[in-house]
């Protein structure tokens, strides 16, 4: 392992709630000595997302291979899907796309996202439980490579509630479906003292016979990308997890 720099998770003006530049984050890239970069920007079929329909994989793909030509730094393409178990027929379309890397990650529960509306209405404990069903409804469908932000709602909530068993059977269907751990580190720049997810998910993950996870600091704005790389690399060595990177849907280690 050489311990590479690369971002996994960054959202470009692609996403429906970023206006964030390619070429820009290139440039800060340079500054942090990141190696990688993947843009995966959000694909969301929820009507009551903001998001909703504004994802174009046309104008993505043209303003990437714009910014790859002539650029040093390894760029890699993916999309962070939401709910991916249940718009199959729309992840399958867009899997024909040359996507290095499809992150899944489950940001509604139905009609709910854990704003402040939400919040007020209904517990974090009764969130995460309904959550964590959601969470493996759709690692058992599958269809992507990596779950993003396992332990989203602790972002919004700022608490974390799971039973062991219930992680330890996402986790399960995880290694079976082939599917890879992020560390997201957005957190931390919201204040809380943990990534997610943190180190006592991340011990069942080793537990349960997982091992390699991606790093993604889930930036919206340029000035973000890679923060929190550092913390992550930390707990992957205290873990003796392994970090990779995906291309062509592959998975490498870095
Ligand atoms: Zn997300
Ligand atoms: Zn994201």
């Amino acid at each position: 392992m050489r311990g590479m720099n690369c971002d996994m998770h960054v959202h470009t003006e692609f996403s429906g709630d970023s206006d964030a530049d390619m070429r820009k984050y290139c440039e800060i890239g340079k500054q942090k000595r990141i190696d990688v970069i993947c843009f995966t920007d959000h694909v969301d079929f929820n009507k009551y997302d903001e998001g909703y329909g504004y994802y174009k994989p046309e104008q993505y793909f043209d303003s990437l291979e714009e910014v790859r030509k002539g650029m040093d730094l390894d760029l890699l393409s993916g999309i962070e899907f939401s709910e991916p178990h249940l718009y199959n027929e729309q992840l399958s379309l867009l899997a024909k796309y040359p996507y290095d890397f499809i992150l899944g990650s489950v940001h509604w529960v139905g009609d709910m996202f854990p704003c402040q509306e939400v919040r007020d209405k209904i517990t974090a404990g009764e969130f995460f439980s309904l959550y964590w069903k959601e969470v493996l409804r759709t690692v058992e469908q599958g269809g992507f490579d990596c779950l993003g932000h396992i332990d989203f709602p602790k972002r919004y909530y700022r608490e974390l509630y799971f039973e062991e068993a219930q992680i330890i059977k996402i986790f399960e269907t995880m290694h079976k479906q082939k599917i890879v751990l992020e560390i997201n580190t957005s957190s931390l720049r919201k204040g809380l003292t943990t990534t997610m997810p943190d180190q006592a998910l991340l011990e069942l993950y080793k537990f349960t016979g997982g091992e390699f996870v991606t790093i993604g600091s889930d930036s919206h704005r340029e000035e973000d990308l890679g923060e929190g790389i550092d913390d992550a690399k930390k707990l992957i060595r205290n873990l003796d997890l392994k970090q990779v990177i995906f291309r062509k849907r592959k998975r490498e280690l870095v």
